[in-house]
């Protein structure tokens, strides 16, 4: 099964997330159609939202929504603390992949807190992972390194009062490992891990898997939230409606009584 692992180095200074997402990729393929690129894309905003959501606690939820200018590609993902993760491209079947060129990117946290946080960058970079990056620093003011592939990733993060002269030697991992999806390939996650970081200390190893929490009650109050007139319509033309989960392509059906009772108050 994949995993996320979590673990701290450099004198408890560095955080380090790193995580393997074959196994949940290959999954979610069987569902659709993909190009190499809409792979490649997909595969490296699934492996992003887990890295991201290693920080999440009990019930809080982290979602993305990366919009690429080229194609008008949608990525959308949803993540969870307990590494149940679930997520679409509008377009799997894509010509274009990266270098990326202008765009949005969108991260939503529910920390379950009664507030979401929202924020939006511009897609300024070519890489997935460089606009991870630049979303860190920007809105998070915190020094990480982002390393994606369709497989898995890493998030290397600085914590408060870590020393500076790490920066180099971080930097120097970075580059050692920036085909990460080679390494991926070749050992299993704690190797890659420990072969990066000498004095690296394992916090939590949990399991990471694609879940869709879908059901037809949650397709039923979707559609208390459109307007009236447009179920009207539905009724009167099909007389009954068929709706299909982007997440997982599951096909809910809802009658004409049904449909009636979703515009009665
Ligand atoms: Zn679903």
């Amino acid at each position: 099964m994949d995993c996320l692992i979590k673990s701290v180095a450099c004198n408890d200074s560095v955080r380090i997330y790193l995580v393997s997402t074959k196994k949940l990729l290959e999954e979610r393929l069987q569902l659709n159609n993909y190009s190499e690129n809409g792979k490649e894309l997909f595969g490296k905003v699934l492996t992003a939202s887990l890295l991201m959501g290693g920080g999440l606690k009990n019930d809080q939820r982290l979602s993305i929504k990366m919009k690429s200018e080229i194609d008008s590609q949608v990525i959308v993902t949803e993540v969870d603390s307990l590494g149940h993760i679930k997520g679409y491209i509008n377009n799997p079947n894509c010509s274009a992949g990266e270098p990326l060129n202008g765009g949005f990117l969108t991260i939503t946290k529910d920390l379950n807190i009664k507030k979401i946080y929202t924020t939006t960058i511009p897609l300024d970079y070519p890489l997935v992972q460089d606009n991870f990056t630049y979303y860190f620093l920007k809105s998070e003011q915190i020094m990480t390194f982002v390393l994606l592939s369709k497989i898995g990733g890493v998030l290397i993060q600085l914590l408060p009062g870590y020393d500076p002269k790490i920066i180099d030697s971080l930097k120097e991992v970075i580059e050692e490992y920036y085909d990460i999806e080679k390494y991926l390939e070749q050992y299993p996650p704690k190797d890659i891990l420990k072969s990066m970081f000498n004095d690296l200390n394992i916090l939590d190893t949990i399991d990471v898997k694609y879940y869709c929490d879908c059901s037809k009650e949650k397709f039923a109050r979707g559609l208390k939230t459109l307007p009236k007139q447009e179920i009207e319509t539905i009724i009167t033309e099909d007389g009954e409606a068929e709706v299909v989960c982007n997440y997982c392509n599951k096909k809910y059906h809802f009658s004409l009584e049904e449909l009636e009772n979703s515009i009665k108050k």
